[in-house]
């Protein structure tokens, strides 16, 4: 019998046991479907490292990936029938636009069976809960239960499997970025730079993860997202490879903060959207023509704000920011724009290579004061400080934005400051930060007083 295997958040061979299933129930149809609903909102960093990793799946499956693109609760059960398949194999997705996919899909199969084996995490979301069954709320609590479970062993790369045929429509293009240099994709190249980031930087990790003018974090979260390599395979290397001490810790810890942001999902999908903790709903936001104009200086990294700027010019580039940058220009555009963290949740989603419903919403929320384990409402980032604390010589703004790299370290974060005054072509600051910062307190504190 003919087994389709419908690669999603899976696009590896190593350690995929939802691929051995399908595997032992016949001869294998890979399949990617190319949904209009997540590619067409996708900006072009994100759609050049999907499409990157389709070739390279492709290639893995000799040269037997199936593309079909449209919706896929009518490609998938066409597919079934054409080919004759007694069923369709994948690894569960636990986020709510891809169980309501699922669920429809399912029911367009009819006869036809849709095995669910696994999940894109190390432990599936809803397994870690309290002794009493509901879900944890909190990190700390969360981590001790995940790490005191552990995770089964990898399953094994098949060594050869019977493709079997059916036409193909084209590989979807990557668009051109025009040289920027970006994260390789595909399963090979998610397997060498793990190996590099392990041998080289993973003890450093917990002292030099804040740092983005270093090259000092995995780079994993992409091919983690889609699934090029899976988590469970990383926790087993490390443990393999014999190293301890922070460094390692601290990693082990922040793949856990991915597990925790998609059990909290699992749990509580309307909080993709909505507010973690209702408490601050009733937020007063800014609206208007000066909104809007504020929120396109920011999405093109022009607010005066050399940090804030960088970090925006980084993400429109590569669909890449690092983590500290995240913060920082998430609490630039909650803070000092006074705007909703969904408006900054969906423009993140568009263009993230990693872009991750689970993570990256509940990033938002975390940076906006509305979810688990928030940072306080009354922590304001300040965008001058935050820029000499990590990027202390400048180095990650002169990278980004060239305006500025004729600046000496002491002026770069503060341009206002130098004695030439802002260079030519660079904005001055949008807004008062100082001044914005009160006017966000005085919000935050009128909402929690209703
Ligand atoms: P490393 O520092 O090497 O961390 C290793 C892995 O741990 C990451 O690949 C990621 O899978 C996980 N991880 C690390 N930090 C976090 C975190 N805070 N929350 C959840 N998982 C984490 N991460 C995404 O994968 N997708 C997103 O869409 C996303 N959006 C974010 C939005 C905001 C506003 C914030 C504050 C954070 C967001 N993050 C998101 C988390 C984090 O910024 C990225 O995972 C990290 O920067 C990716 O780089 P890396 O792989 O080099 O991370």
């Amino acid at each position: 019998p003919t087994a389709i295997h419908w690669f999603r958040r899976d696009l590896r061979l190593a350690d995929n046991p939802a691929l051995l299933a399908a595997r032992d129930a016949g001869d294998v149809l890979p399949l990617f479907v190319v949904d209009p609903a997540l590619w067409e909102v996708s900006g072009d960093p994100r759609k050049h490292f999907l499409a990157g990793c389709l070739a390279d799946l492709h290639e893995a499956t000799d040269g037997r990936l199936v593309i079909r693109h449209g919706t896929p609760q009518d490609v998938v059960p066409a597919l079934a029938r054409e080919v004759d398949a007694a069923s369709v194999h994948v690894a569960g997705d636990t986020g709510p636009y891809g169980r309501r996919r699922d669920a429809a899909v399912e029911k367009a199969l009819g006869d036809v069976d849709l095995v669910r084996t696994g999940s894109a995490y190390a432990i599936a979301p809803g397994t870690i809960t309290k002794d009493d069954g509901d879900p944890l709320k909190v990190f700390t609590p969360f981590k001790r239960r995940w790490l005191d479970h552990g995770w089964p062993d990898p399953a094994p790369r098949p060594r050869s499997v019977g493709w079997a045929r059916a036409d193909s429509e084209d590989l979807p293009e990557a668009p051109d970025l025009g040289g920027t240099e970006v994260l390789e994709p595909g399963e090979t190249a998610a397997g060498k730079r793990w190996r590099e980031f392990r041998d080289e930087r993973l003890v450093d990790y917990d002292g030099q993860r804040d740092r983005p003018d270093l090259d000092a974090t995995s780079r994993m979260s992409a091919h983690l997202h889609l699934g090029t390599v899976h988590p469970r395979t990383l926790l087993h290397d490390i443990a393999r490879s014999g190293l301890t001490g922070p460094g390692v810790d601290t990693y082990v810890s922040e793949l856990c903060w991915r597990e925790f942001y998609a059990d909290v999902l699992w749990h509580r999908p309307e909080t993709a959207r909505e507010y973690y903790n209702p408490e601050l709903q009733g937020i007063t936001y800014s609206t208007g023509q000066g909104a809007e104009e504020d929120f396109e200086a920011w999405a093109q990294g022009r607010t005066g704000f050399p940090i804030v700027d960088a970090g925006m010019r980084q993400l429109l580039a590569q669909g890449w920011m690092h983590n500290r940058l995240r913060m920082i220009v998430g609490s630039f555009l909650v803070k000092d724009l006074h705007q909703e963290w969904t408006t900054g949740a969906r423009y993140f989603m568009q263009h993230l290579v990693d872009g991750d419903l689970a993570s990256n919403n509940h990033g938002w929320q975390w940076v906006a004061g509305t979810g688990t384990d928030a940072s306080p409402y009354y922590r304001v980032f300040n965008p001058t400080t935050q820029g000499k604390k990590f990027d202390p010589d400048g180095g990650y703004v002169k990278r980004w934005v060239p305006e500025l790299r004729d600046l000496d370290a002491k002026h770069v974060h503060e341009p206002w400051t130098a004695p030439g005054g802002v260079p030519d072509g660079y904005p001055e600051p949008i807004v008062d930060h100082a001044h914005e910062r009160q006017v966000a307190l005085d919000r935050y504190q009128a909402a929690k007083g209703r």
